[in-house]
């Protein structure tokens, strides 16, 4: 087996392990260790590194987990994956977790963060706000006091305070990863052949579970070798995903649309890998860099309150531009507010900007692709004929 392969293979391994035995082996290698998981979005990571704990993103229970009692939690009409959190959740399959966050999105997120406490009385249960005003003396100061909050939750479960040398460190350590982050979206948008969708995805999806240093070591090797690799050029179009930033699609999915001739030049997955787009300044009060972090060099996306019309949509827009892509696919899950009640504003947007798009939804567990399939081959279509015209 090729290097690159056995990246893929860890990667995809992690993918799949609903029991998070890499998690749980890092917990139990030394005592003391503390895990906290945290739901899709953004949460600084870099405070809960600079605790010694490990962050661990909880993604839900994809395709593979049946739910059994996380129905009785939730209505129908509602996105699947608080449901399959909980059945995470009662099944055991969380339970050497010593605390969880919930980042604002949404009422199910910030419900679910309730429910928790209410079930897990043992785990420490923070919901996680973020600022919707970005004046430094309003929503930086709020922001900053968020942060101290957290750093404050955080001292008490671990028994141990968390100084600014340590959290200055644990932004260096992140901002390595984010580099690296950017490095794969810049490769695969150079070179998309060399970097199928669903394993950039498995790459990503890799550093929600492991600790941060391994998982910028297993960037680097993969890029190395990704960038060697000889792979067939396709015939296909390039395409920005867009509305896939909570519950994730199934690899299926994403699979998919290459598979029907699309190309993934952008998207919005995993959002916390590359949330804040350029490094965080290591000089300085550390709280407070993380916070005008978020306030100026944040991703504008569908889970980030923009605060001017004009620039509404726009992110998209230069997605399209600086990724060099043809067309915008609009995946949403069912019943997603954040992501089906944006997706007007920005179908707007792109249709003042020429852009082509389409759209459609999904459930983590949903099995029919071929819908999917037909729906992004008609769209790859369209598009060379277009540009053929
Ligand atoms: S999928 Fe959408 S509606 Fe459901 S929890 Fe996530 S952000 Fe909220």
């Amino acid at each position: 087996m090729s290097a690159i392969d056995k990246i893929n293979e860890r990667c995809f391994d992690l993918y799949e392990d609903l029991h998070f035995n890499a998690a749980r082996e890092w917990k139990d290698a030394k005592p003391g260790r503390k895990v906290v998981g945290y739901m899709p979005i953004y949460v600084p990571r870099e405070i809960i590194h600079a605790a010694g704990m490990l962050p661990l993103g909880i993604l839900g229970g994809g395709d593979q987990l049946e739910v059994i009692h996380g129905d009785a939690y939730y209505q129908s009409y509602i996105c699947r994956i608080p449901r399959s959190t909980i059945e995470l959740g009662v099944s055991g399959r969380l339970n050497f977790v010593d605390g969880m966050l919930f980042p604002s999105i949404c009422d199910v997120i910030r419900n679910l963060s309730g429910m928790w406490k209410l079930m897990f009385p043992d785990v420490y249960v923070h919901y996680f706000d973020v600022p919707q005003n970005y004046i430094d003396d309003i929503g930086g100061n709020y922001y900053r006091n968020e942060l101290q909050e957290l750093r404050e939750g955080l001292e008490e479960l671990g028994g141990r305070k968390i100084d600014d040398a340590a959290l200055t460190h644990s932004i260096g350590v992140y901002n390595d990863n984010r580099r690296l982050v950017r490095q794969v979206y810049d490769f695969r948008a150079k070179q998309p052949w060399k970097a199928p969708a669903a394993e950039a995805y498995l790459l990503m999806r890799a550093g929600l579970v492991l600790p941060v240093e391994e998982h910028s070591h297993m960037i680097r090797d993969w890029l190395k070798e990704a960038e060697n690799r000889d792979m067939p050029v396709r015939d296909n179009c390039r395409v920005v995903v867009t509305g896939l930033f909570c519950e994730q699609p199934p690899l299926n999915l994403i699979k998919s649309i290459e598979l029907s001739g699309c190309y993934v030049v952008d998207d919005d997955l995993l959002l916390v890998t590359r949330w804040l787009i350029d490094d965080v300044p290591t000089d300085g009060e550390p709280l407070n860099n993380l916070s005008l972090a978020f306030l100026h060099h944040s991703e504008e996306t569908s889970a980030k309150y923009v605060p001017t019309l004009a620039e509404k949509g726009q992110h998209l827009v230069r997605a399209v531009k600086n990724r060099g892509a043809e067309g915008v696919i609009f995946a949403s899950p069912s019943f997603c507010d954040p992501a089906l009640l944006d997706r007007p504003m920005l179908q707007h947007v792109l249709t003042a900007a020429n852009i082509p798009y389409i759209a459609f939804k999904f459930a983590e567990n949903s099995g029919q692709m071929q819908p999917i399939r037909e729906q992004a081959g008609t769209f790859a279509d369209s598009i060379k004929l277009w540009s053929e015209a």
